[in-house]
C-alpha cells in the first residue's frame, strides 16, 4: 500500500509532534497550535499578522489532550519490530520543560499512573514473548547509560565508559523494570545535585537487547534504544562561560550531529556521519540499514518558548 511505499522511500523514520499541555499560569499569552492529521500551524501570540503563522507537516501531531495510551499505540509497531528482529531507535527531542521525560518515562514522581514509553514497551515485549513462548523463548537485558559531555555514564552501577562496558541485567517482568527505572532514577538525582540539574543536560540511553531461539534452533537478535535527549535549547553563549558553555557546545554538537545522520539516512546519502559524535557512534549499528527510527518533537505551548518551538519544529521537518 501507499503508506508502505513511503515508509521505504523514506527508509523507516517516522516523526511525531507532541505538544504538551499548558500549565495554569501559562494560559496566557500561549502559542496557538492548530493540528489535523499530520499537519501543525503554529500561530506567534505576541503577532497577529499573517508572517506569524507557520506551517509543518510530521507523521502524526498529538495535541495537548493526548494520552500515554494514544502515544503508545502509535508507537507499538516499532516494538513489535523489534521482536521480530529488527532495531529500533526512539528518540525524545525538544527544549528542556517541553515533556521528553513525561512521554518516556511519565509524570515525575514515581506514580505508576501514566507511565511513558521506556514501560510500556518493556510490558508490550513481556506480553508479546509470552504469548509466542511455545515457538520463540525470548531473553530480555537491559542496560541504562547516560551521555554527558561526550562520555558514557552508567546509571545503574559504577564502571563503564562505553555501552558494551555497561553493566546488563537481565529482566524478566515489568517489575524488574520498574526495579531497575527507581535504580536508575535515584542515581541519576544523586549525580545531579552534584552537577546541577545533569538530566536535562545529558542524552539518557535505556537500550534493550532481545535474543530470541525458536524450537529450531535459529537465533534472532536485536536491540530497542529509547532516548530521552538533553535540552535542544539554544544558550546564549554570551552568558554563560567554563563549564556550562562546554555542555552546551557538546549539547549542540551532538544534537546537530544526530540531524545530519537521520536527515543523511532519509535522502539515502552513501556517506552517513555517524563519528562525529558519542551518541550516533553509539547508536550505529540502530540507525540506518534495516533499523527503524521514531523520533518524537516535543513543544510547549508557553508563549515565551515561541523561538524554540520553532527550532524544534525545524529540527523535526528536516529528519522527516
Ligand atoms: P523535559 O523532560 O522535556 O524537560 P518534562 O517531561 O519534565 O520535560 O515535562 C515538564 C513538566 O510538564 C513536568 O512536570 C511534566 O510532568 C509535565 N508534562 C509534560 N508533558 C505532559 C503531558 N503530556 N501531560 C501532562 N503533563 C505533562
Ligand atoms: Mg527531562
Amino acid at each position: 500500500n501507499l503508506y508502505n511505499m513511503v515508509q521505504d522511500l523514506k527508509g523507516n523514520i517516522r516523526v511525531y509532534c507532541r505538544i504538551r499541555p499548558a500549565f495554569s499560569a501559562e494560559t496566557k499569552n500561549s502559542i496557538d497550535f492548530i493540528g489535523e492529521d499530520g499537519s501543525l500551524v503554529v500561530v506567534d501570540p505576541l503577532k497577529s499578522h499573517k508572517d506569524a503563522r507557520k506551517v509543518f507537516h510530521f507523521n502524526r501531531v498529538f495535541g495537548p489532550t493526548a494520552t500515554q495510551e494514544e502515544v503508545f499505540k502509535d508507537t507499538q509497531p516499532f516494538i513489535r519490530s523489534v521482536m521480530d528482529g529488527y532495531n529500533v531507535c526512539i528518540f525524545a527531542y525538544g527544549q528542556t520543560g517541553s515533556g521528553k521525560t513525561y512521554t518516556m518515562c511519565g509524570p515525575s514522581g514515581g506514580s505508576t499512573k501514566d507511565m511513558g514509553i521506556n514501560y510500556l514497551a518493556l510490558d508490550d515485549l513481556f506480553q508479546i514473548s509470552c504469548r509466542r513462548k511455545n515457538v520463540v523463548n525470548y531473553d530480555v537485558r537491559v542496560q541504562m547509560v547516560e551521555i554527558y559531555n561526550d562520555q558514557i555514564r552508567n546509571c545503574t552501577g559504577n564502571g563503564g565508559l562505553s555501552l558494551p562496558d555497561a553493566i546488563m541485567h537481565p529482566v524478566k517482568s515489568t517489575i524488574d523494570i520498574l526495579n531497575l527505572m527507581k535504580l536508575g532514577e535515584t542515581n541519576r538525582i544523586v549525580s545531579s545535585t552534584a552537577i546541577n540539574n545533569l538530566s536535562s543536560r545529558s542524552h539518557s540511553i535505556l537500550t534493550v537487547h532481545v535474543q530470541g531461539k525458536d524450537i529450531s534452533g535459529s537465533i534472532l537478535r536485536s536491540c530497542l534504544h529509547l532516548v530521552d535527549l538533553a535540552g535542544s535549547e539554544r544558550v546564549d553563549k554570551s552568558e554563560v562561560t567554563g563549564d556550562r558553555l562546554k555542555e552546551a557546545q557538546h549539547i549542540n554538537k551532538s544534537l546537530s550531529c544526530l540531524g545530519d545522520v537521520i536527515t543523511a539516512l532519509a535522502q539515502k546519502n552513501s556517506h552517513i556521519p555517524y563519528r562525529n559524535s558519542k551518541l550516533t557512534q553509539l547508536l550505529q549499528d540502530s540507525l540506518g540499514g534495516h533499523a527503524k527510527t521514531l523520533m518524537f518533537a516535543h513543544v510547549s505551548p508557553e508563549g515565551d518558548s515561541f523561538g524554540e518551538t520553532i527550532s524544534t519544529l525545524k529540527f523535526a521537518q528536516r529528519v522527516s
